[in-house]
């Protein structure tokens, strides 16, 4: 049966929340703290018989059992970067608790239904995104939140640090975990769709390089006799952003630097960094070897020499296809797109949970901004789906 979730009020609570907060709901800071705060005694007012609960990794859990211990898990983060907008993580949460309620309004069902708050998913402090859906999946350990000097601060909000690297306990039934997400890019309002299934989130290959020529004089070297670090990696980058059209996937280089920069010297070494991203794997190595070949192709074209280091990678995420199925279905049977920016979910399937989430449109494709925003019609739109989309699960595997 359909739950008549309140999507009016779940979006009234949400603006409510930013006028509160300001888009400073930073991780570990007051507002994030007293958000959460506000969250628990709206969850008690909402969820009558909700049990509360901060698992050893300060994630919060709103949880109504149901006949079986098995469990559908409705998370997401209140949590968002500086300056943020007004749903950006904490829709999810919002609108899991207006799920929970509608879902449980006639006592327990037959899935036990948990809403979680997910800490820190954002890592604005200390550079680790997703660190609360990490910790609970035993997926961050003692010796990398030691690394990130982050330690003491988390055993400041409840984080048992003996225990990183377990599984937050309230995972173990988990059969279904489910995110409402706001899109964050334009394709969903492009395509003119309230909301769309997420089949996985993009694969990404963060690479470092630096070309190394000759520095010399701009006006007495000769252009054949120079060995222009800058002249190759222009070339290089301009192959590297083909590349990442030619193979449907992305290719960014988001910084440049010359040694040393002077306009009147043909410099020494140029470094930058490239961004690659792609839904398949085999095709995001390709796109990486294809990156490589350009810097060395135009290094060579130039007598340069290339240093290449890698500076981050991840493999492409896909979630549960059965949950993306049924999403798709609820959704209007619209194809599913895939994530660019990695969620709490990601966390989820890589630990083996099946996992699905549910895109509702970004204005302009624009988000980590105060300027982020959805039509209300959208919203309400994309929280009546995934209520419908929970209801489904709620009570059939
Ligand atoms: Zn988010």
């Amino acid at each position: 049966m359909t739950p008549a979730v309140d999507a009016a009020a779940v979006i009234a609570r949400l603006r409510e929340a930013d006028v509160r907060s300001g888009g400073r709901r930073e991780a570990w800071g007051a507002p994030w703290a007293a958000e959460r705060e506000r969250l628990v005694e709206h969850a008690r007012a909402l969820v009558p018989g909700v049990e509360i609960e901060r698992d050893a990794f300060a994630n919060l859990w709103f949880v109504v059992p149901g006949r079986r211990a098995e469990t559908l898990l409705l998370a997401s983060h209140v949590d968002c970067v500086p300056g943020g907008g007004w749903l950006d993580g904490i829709l999810g949460v919002h609108a899991g608790l207006g799920v929970l309620a509608a879902l449980t309004t006639d006592g327990p069902g037959e899935r036990t239904i948990a809403v979680a708050d997910w800490a820190d998913e954002e890592g604005t402090r200390f550079g680790r995104s997703l660190l609360g859906s990490s910790m609970a999946t035993g997926q961050a350990t003692r010796a990398e939140i030691d690394g990130l000097g982050a330690a003491a601060v988390l055993a400041e909000h409840g984080v048992v640090l003996d225990r990183l690297g377990e599984r937050s306990p309230r995972l173990a039934h988990v059969a279904a975990a489910l995110e409402l997400h706001i899109e964050q890019g334009p394709i969903l309002e492009r395509a003119g769709r309230a909301c769309a299934a997420v089949s996985g989130c993009l694969g990404v290959r963060r690479l470092a390089f630096a070309l190394t020529g000759a520095a010399g004089h701009a006006g007495a070297t000769p252009m054949a006799d120079r060995r222009d670090p800058v002249r190759a990696a222009a070339e290089a980058i301009a192959a590297i952003g083909d590349a990442g059209e030619g193979l449907d996937g992305y290719a960014t280089v988001g910084r440049v630097e010359a040694e040393p920069a002077i306009p009147t010297a043909i410099a020494q070494r140029c470094a930058f960094t490239v961004d690659l991203r792609h839904p398949e794997r085999d095709r995001l190595v390709a796109l990486e070897r294809a990156a490589a070949d350009a810097a060395d192709a135009a290094a060579e074209r130039h007598g340069c020499g290339v240093e290449r280091r890698l500076l981050w990678e991840i493999d492409p995420i896909a979630f549960d296809s059965t949950l993306v199925e049924r999403a798709v279905r609820a959704t209007g049977g619209g194809a599913p797109v895939v994530s660019g920016p990695l969620h709490d979910s990601a966390a989820l399937a890589r630990a083996g949970i099946p996992a699905a989430m549910v895109f509702a449109p970004s204005i302009g494709g624009i988000s980590h901004t105060r300027a982020e925003d959805t039509a209300e019609t959208d919203l309400a739109e994309a929280i009546a789906t995934f209520a419908r989309l929970a209801g489904e699960l709620a009570v059939s595997p």
